[in-house]
This record gives C-alpha cells, structure tokens and sequence, in this order.
C-alpha cells in the first residue's frame, strides 16, 4: 500500500458522485494508504476491470495486472481466420493504454500460487506481489478425455497460435476430405460459437474453395443446439453439415485422427481428415489452486463478483458460476460492476443493490452473413442470483456482417482504447 493524499480521496468521492456528501464518505486519514488491486487475466473480464479501477478510483486506488502475454488475441472475431476475412494480427491488443492512459500497472507473468494469509502472490517469474483485493478474471481451462498433442488435434478455443494451426489444417484439405467437430457439454465458452465455427468452415470449403464433396460432421455432447436452434439448424441444412447430438467424446487419437465417442449411449469410432475438439470446460487452474471453486467454476455474490468462499477476492468473467452465459461482452459487463464493488467496499460505502449486466454474440455464418443473440441480467434480490430478462435473438443477414463489426469494435474499444 502507498500513503494517501488528499487528491485521492476527491477521486473517490468523484466516481461515487458526493463531491458534495462528503459526510457519507469515511475520512481517509493522513497516515492512511493506497490500497492495491491485483488483477489477473488481462483478458476482456481481467483488462476492462483494471481500466475502470483506474478511470473511476484515479490515484484512491493502484491497480496492477498480471497477464502472461504482451499481446491478448480476441477469440470473439476469431472464426473468422479460418475462413480468411481476419488474421490474428487483426485481432491483436497490446496493453498500451493500460499503462500510459490509465497507469495501471502491467507485470507480464503467470501467477503460481495465491497465499491467502499473507495477501501474496507467487509469479513465475520468481517475484511475489502483495494485494489488498485480488480480482481473478483467468478464463477457462480444458476437461481433456486422454492425454492427446493438441497441436495435431487443436481446440482453436483460446486464440492465437491454436487458431493459427486449425487454419493451417483445415487450408490442407482437399476435396473429398472430411471437417469433424466435436461440442462440448455446456457450460462452455460462448454458447454459439461452436454451432458458428461449423457454418464458417462448412462455407468456406464449398463457396471458397469450390470443394463440393468434402463432409463437415458435427459431434454435440448436447441433446440439440443450444442456442439459435432455428438458424444454425438452417444454415447446417443449406451447407449439408452432418449434425449428431448427443455424442460424447470419450477418447481421441492424435496419431490416427479417430475419435471415439458414444452417440446416444452406443460406443462409435470415426475418422477424419480433420480433427477440431473443443473438449469439456472449467475454470482456469489458478481458481483451483486458491481455492475458491466448488466443483467446476467459481461461486461469487452477483452484487460484487466477491467470492463466497474467501472475502477480498473477486471472480470475473467465464470462471465464475453465476449462470450467466461464459462470453467477453458480458465479461466486460460483470468487469464493471465488479470495479464498483471494490470502489464502494474500499470507501465504506454500500454496494449498489441492483446491478444488470448484458450479454451479446454475433455469429458469422459465412463470409458475408452473420446472426446474433443477446441478452440482459438482473439481480434478483429474493433469491440473490442474476436472473435473464429481455433475450433476443436476429436471424442470419448480409447486414448483421456488418453491424458484428461495429459491435465488436466499440466492446474491443471499451475494454484496450
Ligand atoms: C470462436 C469464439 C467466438 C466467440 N464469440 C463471442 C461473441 O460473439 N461474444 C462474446 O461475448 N463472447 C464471445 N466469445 C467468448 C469470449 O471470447 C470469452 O468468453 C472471453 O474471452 C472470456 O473472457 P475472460 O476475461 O474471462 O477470459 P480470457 O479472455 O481467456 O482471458 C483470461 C486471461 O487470463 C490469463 N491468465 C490465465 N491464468 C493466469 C494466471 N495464472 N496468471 C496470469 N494470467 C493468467 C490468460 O493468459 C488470458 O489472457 C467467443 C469465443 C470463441 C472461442
């Protein structure tokens, strides 16, 4: 913690609009420090969290993140290089502006171990850092069946290079070969963007690369398409994509490129040209190593995204278990009512008793259409979980393409410009 000046104490009561009550607000004595908030993960959740620490709380609050790459590739858009319209350089964000527009503070390294008693965190890099509220906005981590390369049978479900070696795989096909894909149970991340992937490769290999006997399959370890049914079920019917639901990933081969797999309960082996798993998901594995998951994910106070099993940490994003969907745009949305929590809780003031938070995805299904699907959450106090309200859902056009642009760039803007 450093020591408090007087300017800190008006930021606080800026971004709490008492520039006038004052009273309200608990004097900060001189001797006082400034607190500090650690975030880990710069991803949508983890750097829109840090950026509005730091716009709202000014110099009231110093706000580091630890993030273990220089560069965050956006896996929203990212389906999109595998058809050929992005690359990953497009959707590349540096921390730039995290430090010089917002001084937040970047420590490039993995987080090992978090003590809870000491309020201390290990890195890799061989440092500790010490925190007065920790945030954990860490993503997801994979349920695999057996221990396969993935760089033979990639997921393309964290950005970047994986993204890079699916593209690299599926550009090695010729007509003729086969495109399988296997859906993991839900809850996963971004519930339409596996059925969205399909639709993509499926066109790309028909409309671009003029192949009309390749075979895209579809494995959904779900009864039926979770979202969107009527559109995906569409597109899936005008692109000949093979859908299966109820198949079960129970092994995979990397040398052979076989799947095996239960389909409604019966034990099946296929073979493809092509293999892209996405296997089951859970929270990251720093939220395991401090302790605050039960069972898969993270369960937090929708009110503050604190955890319920250790106060003074926080869980943002798709590790936390609040039933709302595991996406970026409301991980940016939870970024924000976490920030003001902590703001409020650091200057004793009472947490805001009805926040919302909203949810969107646009989903390319080819090069040149897109649907979407959003979705607003309230808190309900009575049973103190964030219930859905006002879903919606736009069918597949040429202008929803381009509107997806526009979306994503003002939620791309709001969490690195
Ligand atoms: C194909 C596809 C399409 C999608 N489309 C949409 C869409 O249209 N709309 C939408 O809202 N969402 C979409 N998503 C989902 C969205 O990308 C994710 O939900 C979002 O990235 C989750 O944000 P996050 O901050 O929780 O995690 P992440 O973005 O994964 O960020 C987590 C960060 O934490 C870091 N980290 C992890 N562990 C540690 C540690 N121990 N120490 C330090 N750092 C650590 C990682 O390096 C990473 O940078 C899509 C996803 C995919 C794959």
């Amino acid at each position: 913690m450093k020591k408090v000046n007087s300017n800190s104490r008006r930021d606080f009561m800026k971004f709490l609009g008492l520039g006038s009550l004052a009273a309200v607000v608990p004097t900060v004595s001189s001797a006082a420090t400034i607190p500090h908030v650690v975030v880990v993960g710069g991803g949508f959740s983890g750097a829109t969290c840090a950026k509005y620490l730091k716009m709202w709380g000014g110099s009231s609050v110093d706000v580091t993140v630890i993030e273990p790459n220089a560069t965050y590739v956006s896996p929203i858009l990212s389906n999109l290089v595998l058809n050929g319209q992005k690359t990953t350089a497009n959707l590349s964000f540096s921390y730039a502006n995290h430090s010089s527009k917002y001084a937040v503070n970047m420590v490039h390294s993995m987080v090992n171990s978090v003590d809870k008693t000491t309020q201390t965190l290990t890195l890799a890099n061989g440092n500790s850092i010490k925190y007065d509220k920790l945030v954990l906005a860490p993503g997801i981590d994979f349920i695999k069946t057996n221990d396969y390369d993935m760089t033979k049978i990639p997921h393309a479900w964290k950005a970047g290079e994986q993204t890079n070696l699916l593209k690299a795989q599926i550009d090695s096909m010729v007509d003729g070969d086969t495109f399988t894909m296997t859906i993991p149970a839900a809850p996963y991340r971004c519930p339409p963007g596996p059925y969205e992937r399909a639709c993509v490769v499926a066109d790309y290999l028909k409309n671009k690369k003029g192949f009309n006997n390749c075979k895209v399959v579809v494995l959904d370890a779900n009864a039926k398409i979770i979202v969107e049914e009527e559109t995906f079920s569409s597109v899936f019917a005008t692109h000949g994509v093979e859908y299966r639901p109820n198949s079960m990933v129970t092994a995979v081969d990397d040398t052979t490129k076989t799947l095996m797999y239960t389909e409604n309960d019966v034990s099946k082996t296929l073979s493809s040209t092509v293999l892209n798993v996405i296997p089951n998901q859970k929270a990251a594995p720093i939220i395991f190593t401090a302790g605050v998951n039960s069972g898969n994910w993270a369960p937090i106070n929708p009110l503050s995204y604190e955890s319920v099993l250790s106060s003074g940490i926080y869980i943002i994003g798709d590790s936390q278990a609040t039933g709302q969907p595991k996406a970026g745009h409301i991980g940016n949305s939870e970024a924000k009512v976490c920030a003001d929590a902590i703001l409020r809780t650091l200057s004793g003031v009472a947490l805001y008793a009805s926040p919302k938070t909203n949810s969107a995805c646009y989903s390319p299904t080819s090069a040149t259409e897109a649907s979407w699907l959003t979705g607003v959450f309230k808190y309900d106090a009575q049973t103190q979980t964030m219930v859905a309200s006002n879903t919606a859902a736009g069918g597949t056009s040429v202008a929803n393409y381009s509107k997806m642009f526009n979306w994503s760039g003002n939620l791309f803007a709001d969490t690195f410009a």
